[in-house]
């Protein structure tokens, strides 16, 4: 059996056990990404790196030292956060060098990486990945976009594509993404794995390229609920380098995946119900909904009247956020440096931007100086920090009358590579159930149900339940999603990830 078929938790047990080599983890993780590079999943992979920690974790065990929680577990990171030892990218040619075409190397790890590497994992290299976060479908990287395992004609959604995909197809069994929108909920939905966005605060964001700073969080993508849980263990908590993070206690997460649901109050926002939702994915989730109603969940009908705003609210904010966050993009600092022969300092800050940043990003930077300037400040990014509350009250005010709500993350299946690049507004709207959640800061997460039905020549299809909780109750949903995974009707659990692997990848 491959190592690939674990989980991050059953990895790390059977390395710390003895049971498994890291080094041979290492190996088959490393074969299985070259095999699949027709998915475009990775931009780097820290081969040599790999083996070197694998094998001092070996060695280590071998002398009877103690190993950390995820001992020997191969984990990918979004480029979006920095590496010390990889290039980070952000998925943009902006931070490439002009004269040697090599990507830009942080002197420093991210927090959320460093602490991964404590715990013992094995940082197999950076993800695919759209454009410094900026989309729904990874079609908006500069390297280009990742395919979905499960039909590689179909995009595996965006912002963390790479990182869902990756762990989709079986080439490692968890992976590291930020979500400032939906960007880790929506590509776990569309590629059929779990992924959860922590609570606003409650990983550090230190060393992740900022796109949106009142949004952005880190988290992660598994096989399953119960490594999440450890993986987000791990990450979580304080950091004096991020002065958002949380002082909170960070919860037991792992322990929580055993938890009871019984009793457990559930609502069910009717306006994630309505026009433009695809009615197997309606299906599938009110199939879910049903089934967590025989294991003794309450549910009810709740409403959310303020969600048909989320999408203009979002849209005004995170380009404005981004605006700001994207101005150190300059030449001077990092990267790309393009220099015309007239027109000074000036000329130059033009050219490199011009030539560096695709056009999503400058579609963003644009429409955020737009509703920033004077005189439509007011009636753009004003009104929208106001609509925000409006978005957050709604989140207060259920959350009064329900523990945990459920809902679609996408309201579609996986679509067409191309299928939206045209029409940036109905990109726009993939991300219309996750990004009320963002707006609010609290937290949610896409566990696979069942994914569609096979029809003639076409594939079977992810769908994600996502459930959502309120600020610093990630408990809940590991609770609820653990319960949901083991007792999910059967078509809705994934096969054996190297199946899928040999299916959408297949190395002939
Ligand atoms: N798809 C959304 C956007 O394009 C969210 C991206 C994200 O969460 N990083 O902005």
């Amino acid at each position: 059996m491959s190592a690939l078929e674990l989980s991050v938790l059953e990895i790390a047990r059977r390395v710390r056990s003895g049971d498994l080599v890291a080094l041979d983890v290492a190996q088959e993780c490393l074969q299985a990404i070259k095999r699949a590079a027709p998915l475009n999943a990775f931009l780097h992979v820290s081969e040599a790196q790999v083996l070197e920690t694998a094998a001092r974790i070996d060695a280590r065990r071998a002398r009877g030292e103690p190993m950390g929680p995820l001992a020997g577990a191969p984990i990918a990171i979004k480029d979006a956060l920095c590496t010390r030892d990889a290039p980070t990218t952000a998925g943009s040619k902006i931070l490439t060098r002009s004269a040697t075409g090599a990507g830009w190397r942080p002197p420093y790890d991210a927090t959320a990486v460093e602490r991964l590497r404590r715990a013992d994992a094995l940082i197999v290299g950076k993800t695919n990945l759209d454009e410094f976060a900026m989309g729904s479908s990874n079609e908006n990287s500069a390297f280009g976009p990742v395919l979905n395992p499960w039909d590689r004609t179909r995009v595996a959604g965006g912002s963390s594509g790479g990182s869902a995909a990756a762990v989709a197809a079986g080439l490692v069994p968890g992976a590291i993404g930020s979500d400032t929108g939906g960007s880790i909920r929506q590509p776990a939905a569309l590629c059929g794995v779990v992924g959860v966005k922590p609570t606003y605060g409650r990983v550090s964001r230190y060393g992740l390229i900022a796109f949106a700073s009142s949004l952005d969080q880190v988290g992660p993508l598994t096989y399953d609920t119960r490594s999440a849980a450890q993986v987000l263990e791990v990450i979580a908590g304080h950091d004096p380098l991020d002065s958002t993070s949380s002082t909170a206690p960070v919860g037991k997460y792992v322990d929580a995946c055993g938890r009871d649901v019984a009793g457990l109050r559930i609502g069910v926002p009717e306006e994630y119900f309505q026009e433009g939702l695809n009615p197997e994915v309606e299906r599938n989730v009110r199939e879910a909904i049903d089934l967590l109603t025989d294991r003794g969940c309450h549910i009810q009908s709740v409403s959310m009247p303020h969600t048909r705003y989320g999408v203009a609210t979002y849209y005004i904010l995170a380009t404005a956020e981004a605006a700001s966050n994207l101005a150190r993009y300059d030449g001077v600092r990092f990267g790309l440096r393009d220099e015309p022969h007239a027109g000074g300092v000036t000329a130059m800050y033009g050219a490199t931007r011009d030539a560096g940043f695709g056009p999503e990003v400058k579609r963003r930077i644009l429409l955020g100086t737009y509703v920033l300037s004077a005189g439509y400040y007011e009636a753009y990014y004003k009104k929208a920090q106001k609509v925000r509350t409006l978005v957050k009250r709604d989140f207060d005010s259920v959350f009064g009358q329900v523990d945990v709500l459920i809902a679609p993350t996408s309201p579609t299946p996986a679509f067409r590579l191309g299928e939206k690049t045209d029409d940036p507004l109905s990109m726009y709207l993939a991300d219309v159930f996750t990004l009320p959640t963002s707006l609010a800061g609290v937290c949610a997460l896409s566990v696979p149900c069942r994914p569609t039905e096979a029809v003639g020549a076409e594939p079977s299809l992810p769908v994600g339940l996502q459930l959502m909780a309120p600020a610093f109750c990630e408990e809940r949903l590991f609770s609820l999603a653990a319960t949901w995974e083991q007792m999910a009707p059967k078509a809705s659990r994934l096969g054996p990830p190297p199946q899928l692997a040999l299916k959408g990848v297949s190395p002939n």
